[in-house]
Order: structure tokens, then C-alpha cells, then sequence
């Protein structure tokens, strides 16, 4: 086992990593930008290094500081966390040539699964159910995409291969619009990815997202922790998760789930993985493939029991998965909210001092944040604060305790998004279970009109 961990990330899961690290007995690195210097997990790590100002790209970005880091404090291996480095092939590649382990999985797999045209091609071939659509990247011709969106039947969806985030696509409804769509979105993408390459697929219009969990060893053994219901979505982004998915069987998810382990010794996968799929009339369509631990990661720990975090280290590490798929059952239901520092309303950002900060507890409850009163939320990173996630034996028994938590959580000097959590914990259509990916933006919607 390691010795010592460098965690090149911040917040919430730099905390988390931390605490899998300090539970395995395992020293700990903090790197962190000047901004961050104060923060919780800098002061409880082993040692900390300052790796530049407050900007990601000079600090958290900053493939050469981070590695120095690691040199000069001599950690045996890195955990990047999500989002930053954490799916940059490129990174990982030069963190196992500078000598050290990359908690992850190996570059090839990153940069297999970060094209998603690729990935598709690789799901496809392991028998994984994909969207329908072009098979790869869409031709330079006129006329033979034009003649694709007609096989394929409209609307369809305009998707940059070196996506992420929820950018870089676009829906396109009639045959006028799509070459300027298609043009767009290839403008778009080489702007932001560096790579202008685009894929077609059918546009679903009403689906679920759901995503199976999957840890996999050096050793070709692979399991999937189940699957998470993330339809609650705002632009994409995820806003409250749950596992596991309502209204969907056991036997449709071990069906996908084994193609998605087979998949996995397929492509020699290593460590935990997320593939995500859109579900409709009863059918899944993988849509991608996350190469890294998950914001939503506790609500699978909770039905499972098993630390995702720990394994990925001993994953990392060499050692050989203990659990095997039919130790795996799901227990209870669980749900995530996740507190952001923003304006309820306008979703405007709202960094600052937080000057007070009363955090809910009882049983099922778990709350992963780094923020303390006193605590300042820099301006210059990602507003999600924090995470509320409660454990029931049903699903009834989760949200009960998760609306108990929320009318608890009291924060003051910067806005959350906890009055949203609190509306949505309260809808009937959210209590009945199975809501589409665009029911909050339709939520959303009405409550401005109605506000007006
Ligand atoms: P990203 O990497 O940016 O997260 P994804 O491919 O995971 O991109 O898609 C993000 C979201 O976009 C999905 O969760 C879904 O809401 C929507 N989406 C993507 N592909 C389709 C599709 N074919 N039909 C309908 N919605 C889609």
C-alpha cells in the first residue's frame, strides 16, 4: 500500500480523499492555489504545497507544479479527483512517467473513452446498447449527412467528440437547420476542445439518465456497484441524484450491468468508472463513459457499503478487488442534494464569507463539504459546496429524512441553492418517482412564469 498521497483536487472531495487516506493510515499531500490556502483539508493534510495563484489553469491545471509537488514531498501516487486533471490523458501519462501511480485508470482508457466517438465504437463492440446514430464521425459531405439525419429520423443531436460538461451540442429538429447546426457545433467544438470533430445521434425526447457504477482490478475482475438515477438536471448539469432508479427492475439492471463489466475487461479498464446512459420505453442508450469518481459517488456507497474511494486506492495500488458481484446487493434507497453557493432563483453564483453554517445530522444522513463558518467560497471555482445525502430502507423513508435535513441546514452570508432542494423535495412528480431529464427545466420554467 502507499505510503503517501498526493490529492491533486480541492473542496469537498479533496476532503473526502483525504479522509479514505488518513482511515487507510496512508500521509497525505494537499496542493492547493493561493485562494485555497486556508482551507480545512490544507491544514488536516500531512503536508501541503501551494502550487499558484487562484486561476485553475496556474494552479489546478498546472501539470508540471503538481508533479514538482509530488517530487519534493515524495508521494507515491496521485488521486486526481474529478473535474480539473482528473480526464486528462495527458496528465496521467506524465504523472506514471515522472515515476508515480495515477489513481485512475490507464491513459489509453481515458483517451479511449474522453473521444466519444471512440468510446461508442468500443461500447458498440462490447455489446453495450448506444443511441443510434452515425457510426463515428460525421463525413464532410453535405449530402451524405444530410442522408445520415434521414436514416437516423429527426430530431437528432449534434455532439462534439471531445464534449464534456453538457457543452458542445446541439438539437436539431427539421433537415433545414441541420448543415448551419452541424457547422456550428463544429466551430464550437474546435474552439473548445481543440478538436471539431462531431457525431450524430438520435435526439431522445423524454429519457431518464441513469448510470451504472463499476470498480475493475489489474486482474480482469470487474463489478458494478448498480446504477444511480441522475434525471434531475439543469443544463446538463446534475442537481440532485438517487440510487437506486425507480420503477426500473433488478433484472434490467444486471443485464446491463454485466455487459457493462464485460466492457470493462474489454478495454483492460482499472479503477471506478461510470457508464451513462439515457433510458426510454424500457430500453438503455449508452451515451458515455466517466473515467473517474463521481460527484454523485456516496448514494451508491450507501446502498452498497462499499467505499469507492478506498477501492480506487487499492486498485491503484495493485491489490486485488475483494468483493465480488453477488457479495454486491443494494440495500435501502439514497438520495444527494447538491448544495451550491448560488442564487435559488437566478442560479447566479454567490461566493464569500459564510457566517454561519448549522449542518443537519441524525440517522441516515451524511453531509461531505469542506466549508466551516468562517470559511470564504472563492469565486474562482465550481459553486458546488458541498454535498446532503440521506440513506432510508425505502425510498419514502430517504426523502423523509432528506427533507428533515434540509429544514435544518441553515447557512448565512452567501446564498444556496437549498430553497430549490426544499421545492423539489416537496413536488408530487419527484415523490411519484421516475421524472425525465427535462422536468426540472419544466419546473423551472413555470415557477419564473408564475413568479412574473
Ligand atoms: P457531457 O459529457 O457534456 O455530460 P453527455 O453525452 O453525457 O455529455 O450528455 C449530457 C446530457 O445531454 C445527457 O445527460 C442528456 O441530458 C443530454 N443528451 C445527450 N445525448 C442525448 C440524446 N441523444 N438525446 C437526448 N438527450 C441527450
Amino acid at each position: 500500500m502507499f505510503g503517501k498521497i498526493l490529492i491533486a483536487n480541492r473542496g469537498e472531495i479533496a476532503l473526502r480523499i483525504q479522509r479514505a487516506c488518513r482511515e487507510m493510515g496512508i500521509k497525505t499531500v494537499a496542493v492547493h492555489s493561493t485562494a485555497d490556502a486556508d482551507a480545512k483539508y490544507v491544514r488536516l493534510a500531512d503536508e501541503s504545497v501551494c502550487i499558484g495563484p487562484a486561476q485553475s489553469q496556474l494552479s489546478y491545471l498546472n501539470i508540471p507544479a503538481i508533479i514538482s509537488a509530488a517530487e519534493v514531498t515524495d508521494a507515491e501516487a496521485i488521486h486526481p479527483g474529478y473535474g480539473f486533471l482528473s480526464e486528462n490523458a495527458d496528465f496521467a501519462e506524465r504523472v506514471e512517467k515522472s515515476g508515480f501511480t495515477f489513481i485512475g485508470p490507464r491513459a489509453e482508457s481515458i483517451r479511449l473513452m474522453g473521444d466519444k466517438v471512440s468510446a461508442k465504437q468500443a461500447m458498440r463492440d462490447a455489446g453495450v446498447p448506444c443511441v443510434p446514430g452515425s457510426d463515428g464521425a460525421l463525413p464532410d459531405n453535405s449530402q451524405d449527412i444530410l442522408q445520415i439525419a434521414r436514416e437516423i429520423g429527426y430530431p437528432v443531436i449534434i455532439k462534439a467528440a471531445g464534449g464534456g460538461g453538457g457543452r458542445g451540442m446541439r438539437v436539431v429538429r427539421t433537415e433545414a437547420a441541420l448543415l448551419t447546426s452541424v457547422n456550428m457545433t463544429k466551430e464550437e467544438a474546435r474552439v473548445a476542445f481543440g478538436n471539431p470533430t462531431v457525431y450524430m445521434e438520435k435526439f431522445l425526447e423524454n429519457p431518464r439518465h441513469i448510470e451504472i457504477q463499476v470498480l475493475s482490478d489489474n486482474f480482469q475482475n470487474a463489478v458494478y456497484l448498480g446504477e444511480r438515477d441522475c434525471s434531475m438536471q439543469r443544463r446538463n448539469q446534475k442537481v440532485l441524484e438517487e440510487a437506486p432508479a425507480f420503477g426500473i427492475s433488478r433484472k434490467q439492471i444486471d443485464r446491463l450491468g454485466s455487459r457493462c463489466v464485460e466492457a470493462c475487461r474489454r478495454i483492460g479498464y482499472r479503477g471506478a468508472g461510470t457508464f451513462e446512459f439515457l433510458y426510454e420505453n424500457g430500453e438503455f442508450y449508452f451515451i458515455e463513459m466517466n473515467t473517474r469518481v463521481q460527484v454523485e459517488h456516496p448514494v451508491t456507497e450507501l446502498v452498497t457499503g462499499v467505499d469507492i474511494v478506498r477501492e480506487q486506492i487499492r486498485i491503484a495500488a495493485g491489490e486485488r478487488l475483494t468483493i465480488k458481484q453477488r457479495d454486491i446487493e443494494i440495500r435501502g434507497h439514497a438520495i444527494e442534494c447538491r448544495i451550491n453557493a448560488e442564487d435559488p432563483f437566478t442560479f447566479i453564483p454567490s461566493p464569500g464569507r459564510v457566517t454561519a453554517w448549522h449542518l443537519p445530522g441524525g440517522p441516515g444522513i451524511r453531509i461531505d463539504t469542506h466549508v466551516f463558518t468562517g470559511y470564504s467560497v472563492p469565486p474562482y471555482y465550481d459553486s458546488m459546496i458541498g454535498k446532503i445525502i440521506a440513506h432510508g430502507d425505502t425510498r419514502e423513508q430517504a426523502i423523509a429524512r432528506m427533507r428533515v435535513a434540509l429544514s435544518e441546514l441553515a447557512v448565512e452570508g452567501i446564498k444556496t441553492n437549498t430553497k430549490l432542494h426544499r421545492e423539489l423535495l416537496a413536488d408530487e412528480r419527484f415523490f411519484q418517482g421516475g421524472t425525465s431529464i427535462h422536468y426540472l427545466e419544466e419546473k423551472l420554467r413555470q415557477r419564473a412564469a408564475s413568479q412574473r
